[in-house]
């Protein structure tokens, strides 16, 4: 079978990254989370004090620290196809996933500079093909070749449930408030900003996962891909 490159997109706490995950087990393909690259740019800009109080970002301090921002992401000790992050040799796994990073993200995101460093290097991770990446622009602008993507979406209702149930069984302390406003105010700022707004690339298949069960969508993901493998040249 021919390695490609799938890229999904779409909006956040889409469960976007746990299918993107599952795909990659059963190729046996690196599955790469680059929602996690901004997050960790974006603790490390947290923990340096680089982000005001009105999600304004020290942009040039920013960019002159992204050249000492290592991120790697490896198979997590647990297995799974887990991506276990790391900051300049700090496992962040976990930390990154705090609602203090969920809040500012999406500023730091917007940044031109930032994307461009990141980009960079999610286009390498890709070079030999066999992988899988999410995010919001992987289809439109990381691998606009990639051989199959995918948009996801479900109603902000139902994100809103499942990350709120994923948080809480972690212990963290928020409500569904909460949570639902912070995944309104990420799309929002995602689909609007200047540069490399999240949008469905023209042939993206569309995943309306609101009512469809986790079997389901990796049934139908499987028939794409054998689909397009088999009529790959
Ligand atoms: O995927 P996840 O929700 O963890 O991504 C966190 C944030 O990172 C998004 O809300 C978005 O602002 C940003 N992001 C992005 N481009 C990507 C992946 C994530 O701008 N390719």
């Amino acid at each position: 079978m021919k390695d490609i490159i799938i890229a999904i997109d779409g909006y956040s706490s889409c469960g976007k990254s746990t299918f993107a995950r599952a795909i990659a087990e059963r190729l046996g393909y690196t599955f790469i989370d680059s929602g996690a690259m901004y997050r960790a740019v974006t603790l490390y800009a947290l923990r340096h004090r680089m982000v005001n109080a009105d999600g304004s970002v020290d942009r040039d301090d920013l960019a002159a620290a992204l050249p000492l921002i290592s991120i790697r992401l490896l198979r997590s000790a647990q297995g799974g196809g887990q991506n276990s992050v790391f900051l300049n040799d700090e496992d962040v796994t976990e930390e990154i996933r705090l609602v203090g990073v969920s809040d500012n993200v999406s500023y730091v995101s917007e940044l031109a500079e930032v994307r461009k460093h990141l980009v960079a290097q999610q286009r390498e991770m890709g070079r030999n093909k066999a992988v899988v990446m999410d995010g919001r622009d992987i289809g439109t602008v990381v691998f606009p070749n990639a051989e199959l993507k995918i948009f996801m979406t479900a109603s902000p209702e139902i994100r809103a449930q499942r990350r709120y149930r994923e948080l809480t069984e972690k212990g963290v302390n928020v409500s569904l408030q909460e949570v639902e406003s912070n995944i309104r105010q990420r799309d929002a700022i995602d689909e609007n900003r200047m540069v490399s707004p999240l949008r469905k690339a023209k042939d993206a298949v569309l995943l309306d996962n609101s009512h469809i069960s986790v079997d389901e969508q990796m049934e139908w993901v499987m028939k794409l891909i054998t689909s397009i493998t088999s009529t790959q040249p």
